[in-house]
């Protein structure tokens, strides 16, 4: 089992990540558009990158909900002000 450290992915428990852009997320969530995305080498899993440490705050997928999103940084305990504002609706509406 792989635990929530900011640093493993917590689906597959690898380590290397890269660089992702996913435009729909971009859309759907503004702490997406604000910052930035990391994919999993394995498994493909979408990280939001922490702005303070540049770990993982926390996984990005379609049908996100509010309570998996952590209060703070799992690996440097930086709070992001975008993540914690968010209401839980999945897309923004324009
Ligand atoms: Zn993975
Ligand atoms: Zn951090």
């Amino acid at each position: 089992m792989s635990q929530d450290d900011g640093v493993h992915c917590i689906v597959c428990g690898k380590d290397q990540f890269s660089l992702a852009h996913d435009e729909w997320m971009r859309r759907a969530f503004l702490f997406v558009e604000q910052g930035q995305l990391k994919m999993c080498a394995g498994c493909g899993a979408k990280y939001l990158v922490c702005e303070s440490c540049g770990g993982l705050y926390c996984r990005i997928h379609p049908a996100l909900e509010n309570w998996e999103l952590p209060d703070k940084c799992p690996k440097c305990g930086h709070v992001n002000k975008d993540v914690t504002a968010w209401d839980g609706t999945s897309a923004r509406h324009f």
